[in-house]
């Protein structure tokens, strides 16, 4: 069981991936909604405080009115005033009673007349408002109450009442779906009509406190957790449902990705245990015989159902995955297996070109796989040529600088593969102490053109002469390509004019014909 116990590990975040790349974008989403609608929440809860707030000043500015206009009433016998006070009801819709007080004792009442009972100011807040949870006559209904007293004797005044129904009503008109509670001192009344005493719980969600400049009360506001769930939804569905979509849009995509990463991984692992990558081989032709000097190995992958796949198409993503390096070490041992029992047929430092990639230059491994290359060869029989790409350099650390010079103590070479494409410096060229220029193809395309390019190519030859350099020309086609390149003293050429790439069998065929067939046209 020690495979299946492994796999879990190795699958769990893959497997976890989509699921946080689909949620991000959902979760970012929200947020930024979540933000907006408690913004406006915020906004509506305190614009519907004010307006609570406003309406009970209305139904205040009332009581206050009444209450000074009898105040100058106060002290005088109650059945001499206690018309005035009825009057005062019928003229005022708010106002349920009025009543008058005298050394701190209520004395006369628009309902009963004549009264007695103690009037006590620091009951009202400010000595001016109380929050009433009912009265003798309705006890257990909420009343507000107004005191007014004169100047001239503080225990001596007015007081009117409004009932609690008229503040219920705003709260239930003004503030429907709002928690809304009106606070007095120390108490308060919320829409269930009944008067608690203490401070007004929070609201959940944009809980607000708008106080009234006039009156001594405050309005709280705010909503409970439902709401800011019903209003997203009644406000975005568009905007939900497009970041639903967004999210399992991201998430299969991700998902599909890694599928497609991990079976184009696991397909290059199949191959290179079925050995499914072959060498083709390329020759590269000396100037002036034209004989071949060398070949230049290119990978092949003979797949079970595409056929022969041209390394363009998988060698970028071996190359990204890392994978290259095995693919290669794996060619050169085929590459050494297939023409070593054959090393007769090869003249004395017969050129041997393998590309490599940077990855495969990180340690010291490169050197043992040259060597087995080597070993398999009698010594001096071939020359190891290593074709580094100029579009991808490596970087000069003490690491590689180190793996160069044993590959030279070695006998090894080093081929700036593809020059004139990349930015390789002269420094460069001198620290790695390259052998041979591989002029890129699309500059031997430029022989015949217009007088700019052929200068460009021209440059570059003269170039590599200048640092002692061997150049190779890739991409040969035509024989006006061929002498021109002659004339200017290159080396060694290389492209379809000569040779095609070929299988092992075909190169072997070759070179144990008569000499004229390793001989160019
Ligand atoms: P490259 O190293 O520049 O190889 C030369 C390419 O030019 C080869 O293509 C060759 O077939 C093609 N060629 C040769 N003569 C001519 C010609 O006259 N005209 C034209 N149009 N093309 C010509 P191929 O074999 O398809 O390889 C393409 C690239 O794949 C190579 O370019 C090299 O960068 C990469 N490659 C091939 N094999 C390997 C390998 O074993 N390892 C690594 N890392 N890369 C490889
Ligand atoms: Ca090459
Ligand atoms: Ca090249």
């Amino acid at each position: 069981m020690p495979l299946t116990a492994k796999r879990p590990a190795r699958w769990s975040w893959r497997a976890l991936l989509p699921w946080g790349v689909g949620v991000v974008p959902l979760l970012c989403g929200l947020a930024v909604m979540r933000w907006q609608t408690d913004q406006e929440l915020q906004a509506d809860s305190l614009a519907t405080a004010k307006e609570v707030a406003s309406h009970i000043e209305e139904i205040l500015d009332s009581l206050a009115t009444t209450a000074h206009r009898l105040l100058p009433k106060a002290g005088q016998p109650c059945d001499e005033v206690q018309l005035e006070l009825r009057i005062e009801l019928t003229r005022n819709a708010f106002v349920r009673s009025t009543n008058l007080f005298d050394h701190n004792r209520l004395y006369c009442t628009s309902l009963y007349g004549d009264f007695d009972e103690p009037v006590n100011a620091r009951d009202y807040t400010n000595g001016q408002l109380w929050l009433m949870n009912g009265n003798s006559v309705t006890p257990g209904h909420a009343l507000l109450v107004y005191r007014a007293s004169q100047q001239e004797h503080g225990d001596r005044g007015a007081i009117t009442t409004v009932d609690g129904r008229h503040l219920l009503t705003a709260l239930h008109l003004i503030g429907a779906d709002n928690q809304v509670k009106v606070h007095v001192g120390n108490h308060w009344i919320g829409s269930d009509g009944q008067v608690h005493n203490g401070k007004p719980p929070v609201a959940a969600i944009a809980a607000t406190q708008y106080a009234s400049t006039r009156y001594p009360f405050d309005v709280h506001a705010g909503y409970d957790v439902g709401k800011r769930a019903a209003l997203m939804r009644s406000r975005y569905p568009a905007l939900l449902s497009l970041l639903l979509i967004l999210g399992v849009a991201a998430g299969a995509s991700c998902r599909w990705q890694i599928r497609r990463a991990s079976s184009s991984r696991s397909e290059l692992d199949r191959a290179l245990d079925a050995e499914e990558f072959l060498p083709y081989f390329q020759p590269v032709v000396r100037k002036g015989d034209y004989r071949w000097a060398g070949v230049e190995v290119l990978m092949r992958w003979q797949h079970p159902r595409e056929g022969l796949v041209r390394p363009d198409l998988f060698i970028p993503y071996a190359e990204h995955s890392g994978q290259i390096v095995a693919m290669t070490r794996s060619l050169m041992l085929r590459t050494a297996q297939t023409l070593a029992p054959h090393a007769a047929l090869l003249e004395d430092g017969f050129h041997i070109g393998i590309n490599i990639t940077a990855d495969h230059c990180r340690d010291l491994g490169l050197l043992d796989d040259c060597q087995t290359f080597l070993q398999h060869f009698p010594p001096g029989r071939v020359v190891l040529t290593l074709e580094l790409t100029e579009r991808k350099l490596i970087e000069p650390t003490p690491v590689t600088l180190d793996l160069f010079e044993k590959l030279h103590a070695m006998g090894v070479m080093i081929a700036l593969d593809d020059f004139g494409t990349g930015q390789s410096s002269l420094n460069y060229l001198r620290q790695f102490n390259v052998d041979y220029l591989k002029i890129d193809q699309s500059f031997v395309a430029m022989i015949g053109g217009d007088a700019l390019s052929q200068h460009i190519l021209d440059t570059i030859i003269e170039l590599s002469a200048k640092l002692a350099l061997g150049i190779v020309a890739e991409g040969v086609e035509t024989e006006v390509q061929r002498d021109y390149l002659a004339r200017h003293g290159v080396d060694f050429q290389q492209g379809y004019l000569f040779a095609r790439p070929m299988p092992a069998s075909e190169l072997l065929l070759a070179l144990a014909a008569p000499v004229a067939a390793t001989r160019s046209p």
